[in-house]
């Protein structure tokens, strides 16, 4: 790890306490891990829920020197290394779904949460959020139908230690190329293989209007492509939209 390492019984986020390093001056590449939060966060405001002792839950603050309209594919980036390193602790194939969850079995065990804080017209930093579900088998009601973890998929308890470094290994290797090529084209071959949304009908939500769309697959920005039924592509940007249907 190239930064500090923090692991913490409970924290609120591990993104807030990333953020309050960041602004500290903590170096490039330091994690922030954590057993429990309090408050854990998804996109636009919603909850991750973080209750239990046997997940996961740990930022990476990066300090990376990308212009601004690059940062969105660290989300990418970082799914592809967390996804990886699933396959290799669980012994299954899970999927992504675009542009931030990571599915077994078309549930969802992952989530992924990148925040960044400019200064002036550059990145000051950013910070990556990972929430696993690891070794879990009970979930709240409202998310029972649409969450997994880990450990149910495979029906083997996963050494979270092992899963946190085989993850990290995988990211700082991927990020390193990420920066020397400044797009994914290094990983377009293997995201777009575990893409769980290729080939299917997706409802996108922009702005309050919702369209249907058939998603064929990335590109090296990261967005998605999508098709018509007249055979029209046009690229979605993930700031944008919530993409559902998996
Ligand atoms: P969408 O799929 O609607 O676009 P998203 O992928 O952006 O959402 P996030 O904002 O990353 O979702 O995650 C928050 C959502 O994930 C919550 O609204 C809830 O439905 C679900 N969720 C919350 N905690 C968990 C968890 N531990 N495991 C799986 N799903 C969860």
């Amino acid at each position: 790890i190239p930064g500090e390492l923090c692991c913490f019984e409970s924290i609120d986020s591990t993104n807030e306490e990333a953020k309050r390093r960041g602004e500290a001056g903590a170096p490039d590449g330091s994690i922030y891990v954590a057993d429990n939060q309090t408050n854990g966060k998804g996109r636009r405001g919603r909850t991750w829920l973080s209750p239990s002792g046997e997940d996961i839950f740990f930022t990476i603050l990066l300090r990376p020197d990308l212009p601004l309209n690059s940062v969105s594919m660290l989300t990418l980036v970082a799914a592809s290394a967390v996804a990886e390193a699933v396959d290799k602790v669980t012994g299954q194939e899970c999927q992504i779904k675009w542009p931030n969850d990571i599915v077994l079995n078309r549930k969802k065990v992952c989530g992924i949460l990148t925040e960044m804080n400019m200064e002036i017209d550059s990145i000051a930093y950013v910070v990556v959020g990972v929430g696993i579900n690891v070794n879990r088998m009970e979930f709240r009601e409202d998310i029972a139908e649409t969450a997994t973890s880990l450990k149910k998929e495979s029906g083997h308890s996963i050494e979270r230690a092992e899963l946190l470094s085989e993850i990290l290994s995988a990211f700082f290797r991927d990020y390193k190329l990420f920066l020397e090529k400044q797009d994914l084209s290094p990983f377009l071959e293997s995201y777009n293989q575990k893409l769980v949304n290729v080939g299917r009908e997706v409802k996108i939500i922009k702005k309050g209007e919702e369209i249907i769309r058939t998603a064929i697959g990335i590109n090296d920005r990261g967005e998605l492509i999508v098709q018509d039924a007249e055979g029209n592509t046009e690229h979605i940007f993930s700031g944008e939209v919530s993409v559902r249907g998996i």
